[in-house]
């Protein structure tokens, strides 16, 4: 369906698209649906072919010609209900002009052929030919220049016939030729109109999908660009530990759940000891390493409920959910541990590495996360002061606290 919107072209005189790809997928998309109107369009105009010989039979009576007449419309019925199941069934249809063609044609030698055997009711043919006309532009659906064709066959083959069987100046051949022609351009003006209608109707129902699929195209990758950019947001490019603002959001909510469920909840500030040392000593990029592999041991030690955050630089946060003093403490002294037993890489063979963990646990309905960061970060401070490589909390009356109220 690809190559349709190109731009709306259609033959003046035939109603189909210029463009062969066009007309191909346009007669595909109809293939199925104009193959069965056609099969029973033409089981259709069988059977009032064949009903006819209720009228030969008044008028004939059991004549040889009644008998002539009913053979030829029963050879007519049997081709056409045959053509009929094979149309039905053909899935390459729409490619196979001689189909089109044959049952119209076939139609058009039967009705010819009763002029001959039953010439003395021609006027009732006339209006006969001029129905079946009709028929053939309107009523089977099929395309414009087989149908021209056949529907001239028809008219052309009728008046030689007239001509020849009956006597032409009772028969009026001119007042006949004209109300053929008449038949025949009216047919096909609606027909030329009706194909042309159809095809623009299918070329805007193209364009229009095409346009929704770009758009829903355009979504997806817009969708796919602000997840790529709400990853990069949320995570800090180094360390792939959550970025500040996004460990914020998650310890918000995390702390309003505490409050809400009255469970305990724990901060931790962790900052790495001398970590400017290390820089100068080895450079930026063993420094970088060296915080990348304890932000891989921190958050190894975490259970999957804790968020860690990287605070920035050196400085880590963790939020701890259903954590109080004394298991806080517990999992702070562990960080510390796993953090100063990191092997070290072979060229920073003399490293010791350490942290301070200042420790923050929040009061009762306490709902303010800054709150407790600052409380934890003064409680760093403290274990800075008091040399490194310690974990420190800030409770009721301890130094952290003190210096709590020092700073304020
Ligand atoms: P203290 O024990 O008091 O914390 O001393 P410190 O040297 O760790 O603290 P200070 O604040 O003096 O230095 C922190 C250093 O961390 C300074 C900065 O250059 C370095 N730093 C911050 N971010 C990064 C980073 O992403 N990569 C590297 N390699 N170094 C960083
Ligand atoms: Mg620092
Ligand atoms: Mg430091």
């Amino acid at each position: 369906m690809s190559s349709i919107n190109k731009q709306f072209s259609v033959h003046w005189l035939t109603g189909q698209f210029r463009d062969v790809d066009q007309e191909a997928v346009y007669r595909r998309s109809i293939g199925s649906r104009v193959r069965l109107e056609t099969a029973l369009a033409l089981v259709v105009a069988a059977l009032i072919y064949g009903m006819f010989a209720i009228a030969d039979y008044q008028i004939l009576g059991l004549s040889r010609e009644y008998y002539r007449l009913i053979t030829m419309r029963a050879v007519v019925v049997g081709l056409c209900l045959i053509l009929a199941v094979l149309i039905a069934c053909r899935h390459r249809y729409s490619h196979e002009t001689w189909l089109h063609a044959m049952p119209l044609w076939i139609l058009a030698t039967g009705i010819i052929l009763i002029v001959p055997l039953r010439p003395e009711s021609l006027s009732t043919q006339v209006t006969a030919v001029v129905v079946a006309t009709m028929a053939f532009y309107l009523l089977i659906p099929n395309r414009l220049t087989v149908v021209t064709f056949a529907s001239l066959y028809l008219s052309i083959g009728f008046l030689i016939s007239a001509a020849l069987f009956v006597d032409a100046k009772s028969m009026g051949v001119v007042r006949v030729a004209l109300l053929l022609i008449m038949a025949n351009g009216v047919g096909f003006f609606a027909l030329l109109r009706l194909e042309k209608l159809q095809r623009r109707q299918f070329f805007l129902l193209h364009e229009e999908r095409d346009q929704n699929r770009q758009l829903l195209g355009e979504i997806a990758h817009r969708e796919l660009l602000e997840e790529q950019l709400r990853r990069v947001a949320e995570r800090d490019a180094l360390t792939g530990l959550n970025s500040r603002r996004h460990f914020m959001k998650l310890a918000e909510a995390l702390l309003q759940v505490s409050r809400v469920e009255k469970t305990p909840f724990s901060l931790f500030m962790i900052d790495v000891d001398h970590f400017k040392r290390i820089n100068d000593t080895w450079g930026h990029s063993q420094g970088d390493w060296v915080l990348a592999r304890i932000s891989e041991v921190c958050a190894h030690s975490l259970r999957p409920t804790d968020v860690i955050g990287r605070f920035g630089g050196e400085e880590f946060v963790v939020a701890l959910p259903d954590t109080g003093a004394d298991g806080a403490l517990r999992v702070a002294e562990r960080l510390r541990k796993r953090v100063a037993e990191l092997p070290a890489d072979e060229e920073m063979r003399e490293l010791r590495l350490s942290i301070t963990i200042g420790v923050a646990v929040a009061h009762g309905d306490e709902v303010d996360l800054q709150a407790l960061i600052t409380r934890a970060d003064r409680a760093l401070y403290v274990g800075k002061r008091e040399g490194r490589d310690r974990v420190v909390a800030c409770g009721e009356g301890s130094d952290a606290e003190n210096e709590d109220s020092g700073l304020q």
